[in-house]
């Protein structure tokens, strides 16, 4: 019996398919061959062609399934094919490699979007990646927004924050992209570690991290880029055949003389000879070793463990991006807004931005520091205020001493440990603030005026608690309970929302109120402060500071740096900011309803000072010194609008 000779042929077509030794392929190779880059969201649709962005070659064969290479690192300007290389990537592994793999995207609108305007279309029109979806298993329940099957392996797709999800499976591959808008770290730890983790149970396990980066010092891809080697694209120069990697300050351009608006002509001054180099000629330059050229990457650090590459919109194939005419009408025109600033030198350049607030460095603070005592009161402090930050295990407490014209000093900062969800630490606290009574040169006293005390955290109950019985039990008054607000650019204290409900579910007058503070307001009030203080002589100085600091205060206090893009303050790696959150809270405090220090006028601020520092007043009048004197000097009240001092002689008539 034998079977017809079509039916034949294809049994031998099968099993020569089947037994055929795999074709030894690279990541660049495969997308020559395979990828068709589709009409949507492709500036040009067709066969894909590395030679059209040679500097892809290089990071994309590194995840090929033959390389050494456990970890590749992109940074990148945006529209230089940094995402169609992972998306070769992922068909490559789909096609060719084979084995589980996860793609990460920052959110879930970013993972939709990756899958519908990316992945999609690929799947769609990249015959060899239809083909191993389609010989899937059928099962319906094998594949949903969060996974796809295909033959060989598995997809699945994640967002930053649910990493963790993947705790019982085992990848082979990871493509975590877009990781600055990762969190460095979630209820789980960091998601970046926690992929890694994942990737431990395959001995040829890859990750490809991508991005374009953002805040200097807050970036996830500048760490890891530079923990890697630190590959730069070097190009010949088309008259002296220097190699060099292109960098944005070499860039130049003229102005029309007649319309200075427009640009007249760009470009690039070779690094060595000063040649001048065209945008053209960037097609002799960009073709690699090996590949019609001469440009090679070059590891800037190589004895560090993997390959990290650097690419900038300079490189970008005439016709694919913009132009250098382009790029420069955008820079000029970044140059009034820091937040158009960043996202040039983020997406074009593929650089970090360092706002101002980048500039203060913590030792450059405590070299600023003044050789006054915590827990007394420098010359000038006439108003404390006191804040405190809630942490699971410990209460951080800052309190602040303020003077005339935003003058501040840092009188103490204290730890007080333990649970705050027990009463005994809220005790401590209210002993204190209690205790909180210094004398000042002129052997007056002062006492903390308005207490702030963040909510955040569990403890949000214990906080109210604690600010319904201060007064009564510690004899501490003003003692209000805050949260941070969840917008950008509110006042640094809003109105407060009454909190405590009766039976009836009425809120109570007289009850516990929640404050919302403005924190970045604040914060941008001390960097600005900070920076204002580089230029001045110690004296003329806002913000002051006591040797008795430490090195942590410092660290802790400008922990922080500002993102224009995303208009938020963002911790910098590895910082804690406690001395930031409560040197907040205390400027909350003093904006207190019945303190309203920055409402103060300079007759207030004079009436003050008559007070606590009245030596100033003896210079006009003598006879003053002789009038009994406030022992000390606690509660200010805002009536009308006008100040009223009260409660001094606190220790009574004597
Ligand atoms: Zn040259």
């Amino acid at each position: 019996m034998s079977l017809p000779f079509d039916a034949f042929l294809l049994t031998y077509e099968a099993a020569r398919k089947a037994v055929r030794p795999k074709e030894f392929l690279t990541v660049s190779e495969w997308a020559d061959k395979h990828r068709i880059l589709s009409g949507e969201g492709s500036a040009e649709p067709g066969e894909w062609k590395t030679s059209r962005t040679p500097f892809l070659r290089e990071p994309m064969d590194s995840l090929s399934e033959d390389s050494a290479d456990e970890k590749v690192v992109f940074m990148k300007s945006s529209q230089v094919g940094g995402t169609e290389a992972g998306s070769n990537w992922v068909g490559y592994i789909m096609d060719h490699a084979k084995g589980p793999a996860a793609i990460v995207m920052p959110t879930e609108r970013s993972l939709n979007d990756w899958v519908s305007q990316k992945f999609d279309p690929m799947a769609n029109d990249t015959p060899a990646v239809a083909e191993a979806l389609s010989k899937k298993s059928n099962k319906s329940s094998d594949n949903n927004a969060q996974r796809k099957k295909f033959l060989g392996g598995i997809l699945y797709f994640k967002t930053a924050g649910s990493t963790s999800e993947l705790k019982s499976t085992s990848l082979r591959y990871a493509l975590a992209d877009e990781v600055d808008e990762w969190a460095w770290s979630t209820d789980q730890g960091d998601p970046l570690k926690l992929l890694d983790i994942r990737l431990t149970a395959f001995g040829d396990s890859k990750m490809f991290i991508v991005s374009s980066p953002t805040v200097k010092d807050a970036s996830h891809i500048e760490d890891a880029f530079e923990k890697g080697d630190q590959r730069r694209y070097h190009v010949p120069c088309p008259h002296c055949g220097e190699m060099q990697y292109l960098k944005w300050h070499n860039l130049r351009w003229t102005k029309d003389v007649k319309n200075p608006r427009k640009i007249a002509s760009v470009y690039y001054a070779c690094e060595h000879n000063g040649c001048v180099i065209e945008e053209y000629h960037k097609a002799i330059m960009l073709p690699e070793k090996g590949h019609g050229g001469e440009a090679r990457w070059v590891a800037m650090a190589p004895d560090h463990l993997y390959k990290s590459y650097h690419i900038n919109a300079l490189y970008s194939p005439i016709g694919l991006g913009k132009s250098w005419t382009q790029l420069v009408y955008e820079w000029i025109d970044a140059q009034d807004d820091p937040k158009d600033l960043m996202v040039f030198i983020n997406t074009r350049l593929g650089e970090t931005y360092a706002d101002r607030s980048h500039d203060i460095k913590p030792n450059a603070l405590s070299a600023r520091a003044e050789p006054y005592a915590l827990r007394t009161i420098p010359i000038g402090c006439l108003v404390l205020t006191c804040g405190v930050d809630t942490q699971d295990d410990r209460l951080e407490i800052q309190i602040t001493g303020h003077g005339r014209g935003g003058r501040t000093w840092p009188v103490d900062y204290h730890v007080i440990y333990g649970n705050p969800g027990d009463d005994d630490v809220w005790d401590s606290l209210g002993k204190y603030l209690k205790d909180a009574v210094f004398v000042n040169h002129f052997g007056k006293s002062l006492r903390i005026e308005a207490t702030a005390v963040d909510t955040g955290g569990h403890h949000t109950h214990m906080v109210y608690g604690f600010s319904r019985r201060a007064a009564a039990d510690f004899g501490v008054s003003r003692v209000i309970a805050c949260k941070g607000a969840s917008t950008y650019g509110r006042a640094i204290l809003g109105k407060p929302s009454l909190q405590d409900v009766n039976w009836r579910g009425q809120t109570i007058k007289k009850g516990v109120a929640l404050y919302v503070i403005g924190s970045d307001t604040a914060k941008h009030l001390l960097y600005n402060r900070l920076n204002g203080d580089n230029e001045k002589d110690p004296g003329e100085r806002l913000v002051h500071f006591s040797t008795g600091l430490d090195d942590s205060y410092y660290d802790g206090l400008v922990s922080e740096t500002y993102n224009p893009r995303k208009n938020r303050w963002e911790l910098k790696k590895g910082k804690r900011n406690e001395q930031l959150d409560t040197w907040v809270l205390s400027i909350a405090a003093s904006h207190h309803p019945e303190v309203y220090l920055h409402k103060w006028k300079k007759s207030d601020w004079e009436r003050r000072e008559a007070m606590i520092e009245p030596q100033n007043v003896a210079d006009t009048d003598a006879t003053e010194m002789q009038q009994p004197q406030p022992d000390v000097v606690d509660v200010s009240t805002n009536i009308g609008g006008k100040l009223q001092l009260s409660g001094f002689n606190r220790g009574g008539a004597r």
